[in-house]
């Protein structure tokens, strides 16, 4: 069975075609950070426009890449929410078109459901159940994954996610958008113990994540520094900042997978494709005896081929969209029995 995805939900335009749950047979991403970064972030009404004038261009790629025409595709899996109403739209409305023209069945992704299966594609033994640590640009999440369509919700957080955080402290430092992976560089040069900032809401039992504070601490800090006229340790404050973030986030993470019961743990969303984060983890894992598990760089970030995977299995669930399918810009992650 050949599933094509579709990914539009903010600044990359992704298609990609799937040989039935687990077979990569192309992913195109089209990104438009390089437009986006003189503005210091993504502009929605230029992601709209970009997604309209690469979206085709993208899916026929896709299926060129996979060997294949648009008439052997079997089913078309679109994300439908959460990201920019407009770049969204996008993505839906093609996948819609497909459907009809092709007559064959449309399956609407969650997005954050499609990071989290970004791990099926990167590890063909993974099997439910299993605890995932989602931490991407606009989230931040422990899942407890009990089935291909039961999922779970342990913790999520209560304000900012951890890649906003990253960007946001990134942008006060000067450095470009997107901000995590200039932090992820600058860190490898700092201390991680220079400067003391604050690890939010540690008690144990709790999988509720709050950036907010440390990411204050952290703009504080660079503004008094400032105000001193001092010379801003950029490593430093990144290697700081990070080890902050990164502490919290496997505390938690194996505190859910103890809790839970758990012996796997993955890891999903940009965020993933942090070099500490993922050390730390691999760290406490062998430590552990749990076994963890993380999507390459290119599965990590947004793309085509995550979505087409989580429809997948939605479509083994009989879980279909009809063509009223519209976009959710605030769709989040979900219980689901
Ligand atoms: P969401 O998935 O929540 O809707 P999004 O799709 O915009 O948001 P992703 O594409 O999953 O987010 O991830 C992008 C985020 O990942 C950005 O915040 C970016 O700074 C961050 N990121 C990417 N690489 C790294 C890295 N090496 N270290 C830290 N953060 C990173
Ligand atoms: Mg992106
Ligand atoms: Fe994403």
């Amino acid at each position: 069975i050949l599933t094509l995805g579709i990914e539009s939900s903010c600044d990359e335009t992704s298609a990609a075609v799937l040989r039935g749950g687990r077979t990569i047979l192309s992913n195109v991403i089209s990104t438009q950070i390089p437009i986006h970064q003189k503005f210091g972030g993504v502009v929605p009404e230029i992601a709209s426009r970009k997604h309209i004038v690469n979206i085709m261009p993208v899916i026929d790629e896709a299926v060129r890449q996979a060997g294949v025409t648009l008439k052997d595709i079997d089913q078309v899996a679109v994300t439908y929410g959460p990201g920019l109403v407009g770049a969204l739209l996008v993505g839906v409305s093609a996948a819609k078109a497909l459907a009809f023209a092709l007559d064959k069945p449309l399956i609407g992704v969650n997005h954050l459901e499609g990071h989290i299966f970004a791990n099926f594609l990167a590890e063909p033994t993974l099997e439910p159940p299993f605890m995932a640590l989602v931490v991407s640009g606009g989230h931040t999440a422990l899942v407890d994954v009990r089935g291909y369509d039961s999922f779970h919700m342990m913790g999520q957080t209560r304000d900012d996610a951890a890649g906003e955080a990253f960007d946001k402290i990134a942008r006060v430092m000067g450095l470009p958008y997107p901000g995590g992976p200039r932090i992820d560089a600058l860190a490898k040069e700092g201390d991680p113990l220079a400067i003391d900032f604050p690890r939010a809401l540690e008690e144990k039992g709790n999988y509720e994540f709050s950036f907010s504070g440390l990411k204050s601490a952290v703009l504080n800090y660079i503004n008094s520094e400032k105000m001193k006229g001092h010379e801003l340790r950029k490593a430093d404050i990144a290697a700081s900042f990070q080890h902050s973030v990164v502490e919290v986030l496997v505390e938690k993470a194996f505190d859910a997978v103890r809790r839970a019961g758990r012996d796997t743990l993955v890891l999903a969303g940009g965020v993933a494709a942090n070099s500490g984060l993922e050390a730390r983890l691999r760290e406490r894992a062998k430590e552990t005896g749990v076994r963890f598990f993380y999507p390459n760089r290119i599965l990590c970030t947004d793309n085509a081929a995550m979505i087409a995977c989580r429809g997948y299995y939605q479509a083994k669930h009989g879980d279909f969209s009809d063509l009223y399918l519209n976009a959710v810009p605030g769709l989040g992650l979900e219980e689901r029995e």
